[in-house]
């Protein structure tokens, strides 16, 4: 029991010090364990009493983010770019680039492109509250992401860390990354629910800046490529089912009927299987 808990000390220690949407302030886990630091034996999950005087904001992770991962990788290589027989053509390095800009952001800079921690939309909101260490509590509505993972809301509450300070009642609209939901224990302090000590467990997103769909900016994406950065894209793929042949069903032949019974392919949907690719940007 004693090693659990100064392991927990030390992963809440270790984690505090990072700078992040969890912020500088204590985690749960160093709450369950202060009490029970000096008694040896004493379990860390005995509640504590409610302080009504506690007002401190508590965020932790509550259902971090699951992307699906890729099955297969392919290389896309510039130099192959419309060579006869290649698959490399215009036309597919700009379906991937749309691809692309759903699943990458730029620094503030422009000049690096950068996965997104989770799925991009479209923020429109009005700070409630202020959490402290950078983190918004807002009221918004986001559309549905391009890649299904988020899906559309309207007049929610939700963190938000901005890229620049925002003051209670700012109204604005961002582009965001989704990073999970999160786990707020905190006293709000706006109607109607003023005063009452609360744990909201809510979408969390952070401000980004979008990579714009432009030929300048699809041709600065080629650039990076073929000075040597590291890009990749994941997309889904249709193929034919090999079980099938396509057809999704395959025949078995009745005894004493002309016609073939028809059983419905379990191995795809209508004859085709969806494979996730991803795909590595070469020079
Ligand atoms: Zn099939």
């Amino acid at each position: 029991m004693r090693a659990l808990v100064l392991t927990l000390l030390c992963a809440a220690h270790a984690a505090a010090q990072e700078p992040s949407l969890f912020g500088f302030k204590k985690s749960p886990a160093q709450d369950a364990a202060a009490p029970s630091s000096g008694v040896i034996g004493a379990s860390p999950s005995v509640a504590v009493p409610e302080d009504p005087e506690d007002t401190s904001v508590v965020i932790s992770p509550f259902r971090p983010l699951k992307r699906p991962e890729a099955k297969e990788t392919r290389v896309f290589s510039m130099a192959r770019l419309n060579r006869p027989l290649a698959y490399e053509t215009t036309r597919e390095l700009q379906r991937l680039f749309t691809a692309f800009i759903q699943q990458h952001v730029q620094d503030a800079a422009g000049q690096e492109l950068v996965p997104a921690p989770g799925p991009v939309t479209t923020l429109e909101y009005v700070v409630q509250q202020d959490l402290g260490d950078g983190r918004l509590l807002v009221k918004a509505n986001w559309v549905a992401s391009g890649d299904g993972l988020l899906p559309a809301a309207t007049e929610a509450y939700a963190v938000l860390m901005p890229e620049k300070p925002k003051a209670v009642g700012d109204k604005g609209q961002s582009v965001v990354t989704g990073v999970g939901m999160v786990s707020v224990r905190f006293t709000p302090t706006f109607a109607p629910l003023a005063g009452r000590r609360l744990t909201l467990r809510r979408e969390a997103f952070i401000e980004c800046s979008l990579i714009p769909e432009t030929v300048a900016s699809q041709q600065k994406f080629m650039d990076l490529v073929k000075s040597g950065a590291e890009l990749s894209v994941i997309t889904a793929e249709k193929f034919p089912c090999k079980a099938c042949g396509g057809l999704g069903f395959t025949r078995e032949a009745q005894k004493g009927k002309l016609d073939d019974k028809r059983i419905p392919c379990t191995s795809c949907e209508s004859g085709k299987v969806t494979v996730r690719i991803e795909t590595k940007f070469t020079p």
